[in-house]
């Protein structure tokens, strides 16, 4: 049964103004409609930014450990209801249910921590340069934020983005990807039940380009953070600055992992499946570009080819499957492109490469985890982001080559290295220009309490996640205090002689 979800404005959830609507589908079975959703307009967001305005000051006032207590609950709610969420993120997203959970626990962790943050929002005390005078910078609230979220992790990155923002004192009008709908809505209304005053938190669904763009448009939204793909997050970016808006901004990876002649090779094996095919290769953080030794290459190959066939399909519900279907019709056919490109470029397919089509799969958007081999660092398939179930393997020499082939792309959001090498452990945690490096892991599996983002084109801004350094940079700003209690006039350039 489809549900019928609904826009949260100054704590009531809404239809959209025009009473229009569309419809989120499962991408495993596309018969099979799973919300039915406000399709807003630049009106909505209207409403919702001034309900996030007004809502501003009571909750910036509100002392921070209170604030954190809200989330805490909040927290509680999502514990409880882990399989239930899990379920609806795997029929919705299409993730497969250990993913989907996984999905859903990373939201608990990013909601219990930032409640915790609530009791540590400190800024420092610094000695000042005169006598019987202070000086500190404290973190103040930024305002209004608009966030806009992907569907890949459709309640975790709810949850990295509103839970730091709510915690240090912002209001927030948020708009999920239009794949995800409905899981948004749930992560929302957990967050609301936790006691929310009203304003705090609103919810506008509908399409990226007038609700998403509305929102960032609006004079009174302070700051926007936004997590998607390299053309919108650009535009975007160009946007605020062009309006002198705080904006921050996680968009494409083609993340790395390299492979040593030293390497635990069974050890690297599973790496890669899982960091290439896990999600169906739908993580920003997905490994797409394998760079193996030239000593263990065909060994090496043979185990990952081996290893990618006996991937199981299926529904994403079904506990035996390992690989899901991809997102939509697009992304299903960019990613059949993309193969037939790999093709005609040279490269060789050893594995896979056609949509997969057996019993239920036929209503869905899967396709076979496909290998590819004799691939040149500037193929296409190489360089740009496929967000896919498709690895591309690459020969080399030596280590420098392999950091070298590595960093040659424009994105640097993850990378690993499979060595037992300390030293060269230690030289690739060095050289390899991404915000994430993994040793002896694969390229994805970040945990919360650290900051989260990439270099290059992949980020923008303060860090996702994490504290201070992370996502408490991201949603304050600093305010320094000076104060002189000597009770007469002291200037800090001269009197200092
Ligand atoms: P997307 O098409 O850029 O959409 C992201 C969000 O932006 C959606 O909510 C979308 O709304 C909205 N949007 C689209 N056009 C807009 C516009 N003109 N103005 C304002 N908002 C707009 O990306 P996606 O396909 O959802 O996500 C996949 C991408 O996200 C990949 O590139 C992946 O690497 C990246 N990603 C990065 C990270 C990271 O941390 N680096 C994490 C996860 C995903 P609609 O859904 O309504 O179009």
């Amino acid at each position: 049964m489809a549900e019928k979800i609904k826009n949260l404005i100054h704590g009531k959830w809404v239809e959209a103004e025009s009473k229009k609507t569309f419809k989120s589908i499962s991408p495993a079975d596309t018969s099979e409609v799973i919300g039915i959703v406000p399709q807003s307009e630049p009106e909505d967001v209207e409403k919702a930014v001034e309900a996030a305005r007004a809502a501003f000051r009571e909750w910036a006032l509100t002392p921070a450990p209170r604030r954190g207590e809200i989330l805490f609950r909040a927290a509680e709610t999502l514990t409880k209801k882990k399989r239930e969420l899990g379920e609806l993120v795997a029929r919705e997203m299409g993730k497969v249910m250990p993913e989907a959970m996984g999905d859903v626990q990373e939201a608990i962790d990013m909601t219990y921590y930032m409640a915790g943050e609530g009791r540590r929002l400190g800024g420092e005390t610094i000695p000042s340069e005169l006598p019987n005078k202070d000086a500190k910078s404290v973190r103040v609230p930024i305002g209004v934020i608009a966030q806009i979220t992907p569907w890949n992790f459709p309640i975790a990155i709810p949850s990295w983005k509103i839970t730091p923002a709510l915690v240090c004192g912002n209001t927030v009008v948020f708009k999920p990807s239009s794949e995800t709908p409905v899981c948004a809505t749930r992560f929302v209304e957990i967050l609301h039940g936790a006691g929310l005053p009203a304003g705090v938190l609103n919810l506008v669904h509908g399409a990226g380009g007038t609700v998403g763009e509305a929102m960032v448009k609006h004079s009174h939204v302070n700051a926007v953070s936004f997590t998607g793909s390299n053309p919108v997050g650009e535009k975007l970016a160009a946007l605020c600055g062009s309006l002198h808006k705080h904006f921050t901004m996680e968009t494409g990876g083609k993340n790395p992992i390299i492979v040593m002649d030293d390497a635990h090779l069974e050890l690297a094996v599973e790496g890669c499946i899982w960091g290439g095919f896990g999600t169906s290769g739908q993580r920003c953080t997905a490994a797409s570009r394998v760079i193996v030794h030239e000593a263990v290459f065909g060994d090496f190959l043979e185990a990952f080819v081996e290893r990618a066939k006996r991937l199981r399909l299926g529904s994403p519900l079904d506990e035996k499957v390992d690989v899901g279907p991809v997102i939509n019709e697009s992304q299903f056919k960019k990613i059949l492109g993309y193969i037939e490109i790999g093709q005609k470029e040279g490269a060789r397919l050893v594995c896979g490469g056609k949509p997969y089509r057996k019993g239920a799969c036929a209503r869905g958007y899967f396709i076979e985890p496909t290998v590819f081999t004799e691939v040149k660092p500037k193929m296409r398939i190489a360089q740009e982001e496929i967000f896919g179930p498709v690895v591309s393997i690459l020969k080399v020499r030596s280590l420098s080559e392999a950091i070298a082939v590595a960093n040659d792309i424009p994105f640097g959001l993850s990378a690993a290295v499979y060595t037992q090498d300390v030293n060269a452990s230690a030289i690739a945690e060095r050289d390899l220009d991404t915000g994430i490096v993994y040793i002896n892991a694969s390229t994805i599996g970040a945990e919360i309490q650290l900051p989260f983002g990439g270099t290059k084109r992949t980020g923008l801004g303060p860090r996702e996640a994490g504290g201070r350094g992370g996502a408490l940079d991201l949603y304050t700003k600093w305010k320094v205090v000076y104060r002189d209690f000597s009770g007469k006039l002291q200037r800090a350039q001269i009197d200092k002689e």
